[in-house]
């Protein structure tokens, strides 16, 4: 429902504003991140290692878990040649794309780039390597099976937008209930208080509501290159969480209304690809945003580019 002219107006589905987990927290990082990407529409066609490396472990672990599903002999040997060499995308999210396997990503990146310590981890890729190769070839648990990868959602949102995204893994007991799986390549481990009400499983948990008509009873972020899991979603997190999505995007809406898109200097404008102070940024959006912060990791200082007044 929205107001025009004092009058409240029921918008139909085509035209109610689709929001995915990544947009939405696009804004929560930097208002002017979203309004230079998804207002002015400045969109990159260039990658980052980080995510590249994320993109076919996920394939990876999506052949592995659909083999389950479909019954098929596992074939550990194809998946790692996957890995190595990369595939062409066949599911709906980006299909066609072909994702790089890991000797491509040396050749673009730089083999060093595999032999550098994470800041956070201190662990290199080539050991994180190790760690996901092990793990990929466990067991999967016997009392939670997976029922869907990769599992496309989208549904309206209290008649107020479009929620969508796909979950990278849907399991469920023998009592049907359901666990979420979300797969993170990142190098270190969530805080405590990042895992009471994270948004993303919020709206995964609304999205298994509006689809399969309940939420799961477990919310799980699969650490792959840490070879560690955590739970996530403490009580009552699901009001909480509804609430924090209105907050969010009535702030959206103000910003809309007063055209200003304050930006939220930090240390991620380093991997901002608006920021102009980092030279992997694209040439057609390096620069975009004055108002870096001119930390990087070899210079961790407060100071900015351009204050904002
Ligand atoms: S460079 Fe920093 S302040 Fe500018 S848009 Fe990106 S995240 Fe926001």
């Amino acid at each position: 429902m929205i107001q025009i002219n004092g009058r409240c107006c029921m918008l139909t589905r085509s035209e109610l504003d689709k929001f995915s987990y990544s947009r939405l927290n696009t804004f929560i990082q930097c208002p002017m991140k979203y309004f230079l990407k998804y207002v002015s529409g400045n969109y990159t066609e260039e990658s980052k290692l980080h995510l590249e490396l994320g993109n076919i472990l996920h394939k990876g672990l999506e052949i592995k878990y659909r083999n389950i599903i479909e019954g098929n002999k596992q074939n550990y040997t194809y998946i790692k040649d996957v890995i190595t060499y990369g595939i062409a995308e066949d599911t709906d999210k980006d299909k066609g794309r072909f994702l790089n396997g890991i000797t491509q990503l040396k050749r673009i990146y730089g083999e060093e780039s595999f032999f550098e310590a994470g800041n956070k981890s201190g662990l290199t890729y080539e050991e994180k390597l190790g760690i996901f190769f092990d793990y990929l070839e466990e067991d999967h648990d016997d009392d939670w099976q997976p029922i869907h990868v990769e599992f496309p959602f989208s549904f309206v949102f209290e008649d107020r937008v479009i929620l969508e995204g796909f979950i990278d893994r849907i399991d469920q007991n023998k009592k049907g209930e359901l666990t979420v799986v979300d797969y993170k390549s990142s190098d270190k481990r969530f805080d405590q208080k990042e895992l009471a009400t994270p948004l993303q499983m919020v709206i995964y948990a609304l999205a298994c509501r509006a689809l399969f008509g309940k939420v799961p009873v477990e919310y799980m972020y699969d650490l792959i290159l840490l070879g560690d899991r955590q739970y996530a979603c403490t009580s009552g997190f699901l009001d909480r969480g509804v609430k924090k999505l209105h907050k969010v995007l009535d702030e959206i809406e103000l910003c809309k209304v007063t055209g200003e898109w304050k930006p939220k200097a930090s240390p991620l404008c380093w991997w901002c690809e608006f920021s102009g102070h980092n030279e992997d940024n694209p040439w057609y959006t390096a620069g975009l945003c004055e108002y870096y912060s001119l930390w990087s990791p070899h210079n961790k200082t407060f100071e900015k580019h351009k204050e904002y007044k």
